[in-house]
């Protein structure tokens, strides 16, 4: 039962926040070249708030569907900003697939990855290319479900998946920019890797070593 795993889900998301935590200058320093700065800060509200929903849904007996629309939720609600609706998305489409009820196969894991990609795609309108946090999530639900459609083990696609999707947050260093807030500002960004890229591939990074650990 999908219940048996809200707990776990529930410290993925505890690890999430703590990765902002580490990282929250650094993601501030990033979206100031080309945005406003408050990446690190909006990241870090959304994702303590996200946590902190947890212990309410695991004592309402939530499975992982309606633990990660808590989550998004709360995500979304208190984040702010552009980074903090998406986050909220992703949370959210995630549980959608995964369901209250069946304890998920790596397949099924895979196809959360591919749908909280899709949604972010449709929400904000990006495409990979336009430098945002969908070149490093696309890079990181394709490899993932390559992974696993290959055989690979949940713990080493999860591993070659995060990995991807860092080199690819990293190159997003030379595009320009074709959306939100940095857009304006497209030279600027020109050298710099897009924050929500780096960002949601540090948490992937996280999750990933998470898992294995
Ligand atoms: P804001 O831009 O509202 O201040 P943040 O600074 O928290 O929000 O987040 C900025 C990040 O949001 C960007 O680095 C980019 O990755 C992501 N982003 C902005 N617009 C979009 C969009 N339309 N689709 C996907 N991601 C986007
Ligand atoms: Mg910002
Ligand atoms: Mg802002």
């Amino acid at each position: 039962e999908s219940r048996a795993l809200a707990p776990l889900a529930g410290r993925l998301i505890a690890v999430i926040a703590d990765t902002v935590d580490e990282h929250v200058e650094e993601l501030g320093r990033l979206d100031a070249v080309a945005g406003d700065g408050d990446h690190g800060i909006g990241m870090q509200r959304g994702s303590r708030a996200a946590a902190d929903s947890v212990d309410a849904a695991l004592a309402d007996g939530a499975g992982l569907a309606s633990l990660l629309s808590a989550a998004g939720d709360a995500w979304a609600d208190r984040a702010g900003g552009t980074s903090g609706a998406l986050w909220g998305t992703i949370l959210t489409s995630v549980g959608r697939e995964l369901g209250d009820t069946e304890v998920p196969d790596a397949a099924r894991l895979a196809r959360a990855v591919t749908a909280a990609s899709d949604a972010v795609m449709r929400v904000g309108g990006a495409q990979p290319g336009d430098k945002t946090m969908v070149d490093a999530l696309v890079a990181l639900a394709e490899s993932f479900a390559a992974e696993v459609a290959s055989g690979a083990s949940l713990e080493d696609a999860a591993v070659t998946a995060s990995a991807h999707s860092t080199t690819v947050a990293r190159a997003t260093a030379d595009l320009l920019p074709r959306m939100g807030r940095a857009r304006p500002h497209a030279e600027k960004a020109l050298g710099t890797p897009d924050p929500g890229a780096i960002s949601l591939a540090l948490i992937a990074t996280a999750i990933a070593r998470a898992a294995t650990a």
